[in-house]
């Protein structure tokens, strides 16, 4: 079975093509950026090593599917005999609200919810649509499937989902926590459990995802019962460029102090804040806070405590939600490759059963692995995330029934 997952973003296209039927091999991938904007460029790859990066004349979501499968059947580069090997599209879709908590193939009706979601996801809903229109277009009869990251958080008891403001703001709104990044939470906690080979549905664990983004999931009989992110991605962690947790009443502040709208505020609190707030050289890189506080940056020195510390604070409470832990697993950029962050989040937690060795901890390695010590209560875990794989599996056991 060929799967074609398609993650379509505000001015990016990306893309993965599988092979499901030999052994989930990835035959092409890349991604076109800056579509409609000057400099369109399209990044192309394939498992026999051919590869280019160049630019392109891309306006739309449309022309960039057409571009990405022209790729996929030309001459020099191409992986497929014809168009007509692609069995399947996955999506990755960011909000389904409380109307969709599995895969779904992605009928009239589905799409409407994707677009009845746009007020609450105008970010990301109405381009992962346009995703969608564009792979009907350009590859009709394929069925395309819609995997959302906010359904594996559908799980969530209400005392943990809804906000502490009056009622009506849920009913009528829909105003509660979602939670997103829920096909990697999900995908790294089942691979813990096989990789450790206990039934996923005994285990207490609390996934921590700190790439760009960061959330942290706590999981029990192999349900999500509460993540960081809430209504948006801002709630939660200090993440590159989000504030995560405030006091709303800073916003406020701040609308007072400087007679900003709601748009700029949201810009301030999703793309100016964060370690790139905190750190003030310009990135909201974790590699540059780094290689900055080891040269002495005192702000970059803080942004790391801050990450760490909020982590940590998480961890902390979700191990109380869940009555204990048996599995804590680090995943994401920031969460796979660094182990002074991972070192950092657990240190001195030995008590809750969280012990860190630093022999396994501190190799780089792309490898699932265990880095606490083997007395340690709960087992600590790297484990790679991969959504693209995941939405590919999720597509294939839909259409597999
Ligand atoms: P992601 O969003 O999962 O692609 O993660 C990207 C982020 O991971 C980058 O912006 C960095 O902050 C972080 N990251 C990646 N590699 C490292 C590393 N070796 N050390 C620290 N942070 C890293």
């Amino acid at each position: 079975m060929i799967v074609l997952v398609i993650n379509a973003g505000s001015s990016s296209v990306k893309f993965t093509l599988f092979n499901m039927s030999d052994g989930k091999k990835v035959l092409a991938q890349g991604l076109i950026e800056r579509i409609g904007i000057e400099g369109t460029s399209m990044k192309y790859s394939n498992h026999k090593g051919g590869k280019f990066e160049q630019k392109v004349q891309v306006a739309n979501p449309t022309d960039a599917v057409k571009e990405i499968t022209r790729n996929l059947v030309s001459p020099e580069y191409g992986v497929l005999g014809s168009l007509s090997e692609i069995n399947a599209i996955g999506h990755r879709i960011v909000h389904g609200m409380e109307k969709i908590s599995k895969p779904v193939l992605l009928t009239k009706e589905a799409k409407e919810i994707v677009r009845e979601c746009f007020s609450l996801s105008p970010l990301h809903n109405p381009h992962n649509l346009a995703g969608i229109e564009a792979c009907e277009a350009v590859l009709p009869g394929v069925p395309n499937v819609g995997v959302f990251d906010t359904a594996f958080h559908a799980t969530m008891p209400d005392y943990a989902y809804l906000y502490g403001i009056d009622y009506k703001w849920y009913e009528k709104d829909f105003i509660r926590r979602y939670g997103f990044h829920g096909t990697s939470h999900e995908y790294v906690s089942r691979a813990a459990a096989s990789f450790l080979g206990k039934p996923y549905e005994s285990l207490r664990i609390i996934t921590c995802h700190l790439g760009n983004g960061a959330s942290v999931t706590a999981i029990k009989d192999g349900k999500c019962q509460d993540t960081s992110m809430g209504l948006t991605p801002l709630e939660g962690l200090i993440m590159g460029t989000r504030s995560g947790d405030l006091d709303p009443a800073v916003v406020l502040h701040i609308m007072t102090l400087t007679g900003k709208n709601p748009k700029e505020m949201d810009v301030l609190l999703n793309k100016e804040s964060g370690v790139l707030g905190i750190g003030g050289i310009g990135s909201s890189d974790l590699r540059d806070i780094e290689e900055a506080a080891g040269k002495g940056n005192k702000r970059c020195e803080v942004a790391l405590k801050m990450f760490a510390y909020r982590v940590r604070k998480y961890i902390g409470a979700y191990i109380a939600v869940l009555s204990g832990l048996d599995v804590l697993v680090f995943t994401a950029g920031a969460g796979e490759n660094s182990s002074t962050l991972r070192a950092s989040v657990l240190a001195g937690l030995d008590e809750l059963g969280l012990t860190v060795d630093p022999k396994r901890n501190d190799p780089r390695s792309s490898e699932i692995r265990q880095i606490s010590t083997d007395a340690g209560r709960v087992k600590v875990l790297v484990v790679p995330t991969n959504e693209e794989l995941a939405i590919a599996d999720l597509t294939t056991g839909l259409l597999k029934g």
